[in-house]
Formats: structure tokens, sequence, C-alpha cells
């Protein structure tokens, strides 16, 4: 009933009036069968109405990062009515986001009543997703919630221009959309190089063949509609959009000031995301964490230093301490981390193991006396090193920031989700959805 009563609000044009209807009439107003209290003159209804529209980003926002798993818990965090909210969980399971389910938890509500479980939509739309890295590219369709619908098998050579590259990464993601017949929300990408804003030009994709300053945005969106498809497309850099994930959805949930470190599979990345919102700096660039000196008599870096965190700590570095010659047959990051999975207490690799975390504590610690997070996720590489070692990198970031010792330290988990990088890199195309389900959908 409520499919259809949206379907025909949309065919008049007005994506309100769906809202407006479901409100106004009450009988959708409460999912239990009572009639809504309060809804009998047009103000009141009026002012509901307002309010249920300008609730349903903010209520499939709590849905999509799995705060609202009931009704009641929905009402409460939203801070209206039980109609209200009522109504507003109604108009996300008409447009086809959320599933309202019927059966009751066990778990009472805020009157008292059981109440109703509020979950993603299984069959809902997705967002496209395409990551491009030093080892390869790939892309998927990643619905609601950060959830990895399909993946298409990962491509391992990069070709030096964008546009191939972008092109065959989107045809990848456009055959899986045919396979599954998903509706396709938007597009977003996640490239390993700052990305400029609002150019949208990947400055430097240093361990791609890539020039400098490619429109990386622009070829990704030329790509998409080639392809047939027509939502926005979106850009960002990977160690960004991998804390935005963790941070919706994985190891980083309820931090304030959340620093993210990551090595993927050449380099090293940060990120921050304060309040929820990734924090990019005036033009795109802040958290180019990866130049840091972290040895001063270290290995050259193609920055023009030396010793950064950038070459001292990722997959290579790790590979090289350990005495060990990195073979073509899997990436970088793969070869690093079976030695330290499987090894970790052969010597070599031992030492390598706690020369990288020497090294990366003392980038870390930098980081903690100039921003203060309230805590560290490490993503790639440094995820694993923080697992072979989990006390001693703790301790070298206690030592050497200001406040470390005093303060017990700042809390530093591995990243915990699978392909954060496309799971964010889809967020930005949800996001216009998150922010006005209506607007964005109609
Ligand atoms: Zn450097």
């Amino acid at each position: 009933m409520a499919g259809e009563h949206r379907a025909a609000a949309l065919r008049t044009g007005d994506a309100a009036a769906a809202v407006m209807g479901r409100l106004d009439h009450g009988r959708l107003a409460d999912m239990n069968g009572n009639a809504a209290p309060g809804v009998t003159g047009d103000g009141t209804a009026r002012t509901r109405l307002e309010r249920g529209r300008g609730a349903l980003g903010p209520a499939l926002q709590l849905v999509h990062t799995g705060r609202a798993p009931t009704r009641a818990v929905l009402t409460a965090q939203l801070g209206v009515t039980r109609a209200t909210a009522g109504a507003v969980a109604a108009e996300l399971a008409a447009l086809g986001l959320i599933r309202v389910d019927v059966r009751p938890t066990a778990e009472a509500g805020a009157h008292g009543r059981p109440s109703h479980r509020l979950a993603i939509a299984e069959h809902g739309p997705v967002a496209l997703a395409a990551q491009v890295h030093a080892d390869g590219f790939r892309a998927a369709l990643v619905g609601l919630g950060g959830r990895i619908v399909a993946t298409a098998p990962a491509c391992e050579t990069v070709d030096a221009d964008p546009a191939r590259v972008l092109g065959s990464v989107v045809q990848s993601g456009a055959e899986l959309l045919r396979e599954t017949g998903r509706r396709c929300i938007g597009a977003g990408l996640a490239v390993p190089s700052a990305v400029a804003e609002p150019e949208g030009t990947a400055l430097n994709p240093l361990h791609l063949a890539w020039p400098a300053g490619a429109p990386v945005r622009e070829i990704f969106a030329a790509q998409v509609r080639e392809a047939g498809l027509t939502g926005p497309a979106f850009a960002g850099n990977d160690v960004n959009l991998a804390a935005l994930a963790e941070h919706r959805h994985g190891a980083g949930r309820g931090a304030r000031d959340l620093l993210c470190v990551a090595t993927g599979h050449r380099g090293v990345g940060g990120a921050l995301v304060l309040d929820g919102r990734l924090h990019i700096g005036s033009s795109g660039l802040a958290l180019e964490v990866g130049h840091l000196t972290v040895h001063p008599e270290g290995r050259p870096c193609h920055c023009g230093g030396r010793g950064c965190l950038d070459v001292e700590t990722d997959p290579l570095a790790f590979l090289t301490a350990a005495g060990r010659t990195p073979g073509p047959e899997v990436s970088l990051l793969d070869q690093a981390r079976r030695l330290i999975v499987e090894e970790p207490d052969e010597s070599r690799v031992r030492a390598a193991i706690e020369a990288l975390i020497d090294r990366l504590g003392l980038g870390l610690a930098g980081l903690v006396n100039i921003l203060n997070p309230d805590r560290i996720i490490l993503g790639g590489l440094h995820g694993h090193l923080l697992q072979a070692a989990p006390d001693r990198l703790g301790a070298v970031v206690a030592e050497r920031s200001l406040w470390g010792r005093s303060t017990g330290g700042v809390p530093i988990r591995p990243c915990t989700l699978a392909h954060n990088s496309l799971v964010g890199a889809a967020e930005l195309a949800w996001q216009p959805v998150l922010d006005d389900p209506l607007a964005a959908l109609a």
C-alpha cells in the first residue's frame, strides 16, 4: 500500500506529497494502527509534515550507521513524536531504502510496548564504487549500511592513461549492475592521491604512472555517463574515504576527533574525521602525513625529502627491512601481510615489525601533539603491525607525545572493514540521498 501511494505521489510530480499524504491522513502515521495523536488541525499536520520531511535524512543516517535498530530508538534519537517517527520510517520504506519489520523485538520500546525493527532494505539501491591503487583497480556495488553487495574481480595492471583505467573500472561496475538488476544512485571513486578541491584533480598520484594533476573526477564522471548511468559521480583520496567509512561503519564509530593513518599498497596516507565530517583543508590537501620525517638518515623519498613515513613504513619498506626481495606474483601488501601473519617470530621479520612500529609511532606521536585525537585507527599494513605487537606501538606513541604518558595514551585500533576505501567511495555517492532522500531519489 505504501509503495502504491508513493508511486502515485511521484506520478503527480510532487515528491513532498508522499510525505504529506502519509502524515495528513494519519493512517500510516502509526504502524500499530493507532491514530496518531494531534493530527487533526491543518496547522499541526503541516508542522509535522515539515518536521517529517526534515527528519527523513537524519533518520536514514541513523539507520545507515546502525544507530537506530528499532523505531523506538529512532523516535528517541530524532526527538520527535512516535507518530512522526513512524511516518518517517514508513516513507523511507516506501522509497525502498529501509525495511520496517513488523515482528517486534524482544526489548520493549519507549512506551513499554515492543518496538518495530528497522533494517536496510535487502534489495534496495546501490552505489557504484571504484578504487584504483598501485597494484590494480576494482569495482563494487555498495548498499546502505556500507554493505558490499557485489564486487568485480580485481584487475592488476594500471594503465598510464587514467581514462582507460577509469573506463574499465566503470565498465565492470556497470556489468555488476546488469547482473544484479539493482538501481544505481551514483558513483564514487577512491584514488591513491591527494584530490584538489574544487577541481577534482589528482595532484600527486606518485605510485601510479598517471600524470600529476589528472582531472580524475571529470574523467570518472564522463565514463559513468558513457556507461549509461545517470547518478552523480564523485572522487576522493583513498585514505580519506577509508576513514569516512570506518567512522560510519567500522573501527571509528563514536569517535569525535578520529585520526586514520594507513598504508595500502604503496605510500602512507592520513585522514581526520571531526564531528563526523572529513577535514580536508582549504583545498582538499590536508593530512598529507606520509611526508613526516621519521628517520632523518633514512631512504630518499619521491617528495625530495628523506626518511618520510611514506617510504619508511609502507609494505615495500617492511619487505626490505625483513630482508625479502618482493616478487611479482602478488601485491606488496599481500606479501608483507603474509610474512607478519605467518612468520611473526622469524628473527628478521620480528626485527622489521619492531623497526616499522618505532618509526610509525614517532609519526603518530607528532600527529597526536598537533591534532589531539580521541582515537587513532590504522589501515592496511599498519593495522597488521599493530596486531603483531599491540603494546609496543601504544608505548612509543605515549612516550613520544606530550600528553601521552599523563593521559594514558590515545586508543589505537586496527581498521575493521574489508575494502574500506571502496565503502568510503560509495559514501560519497550516498551522501545526497542521506542529506535529502526525497530530493535525491525523486
Ligand atoms: Zn616524502
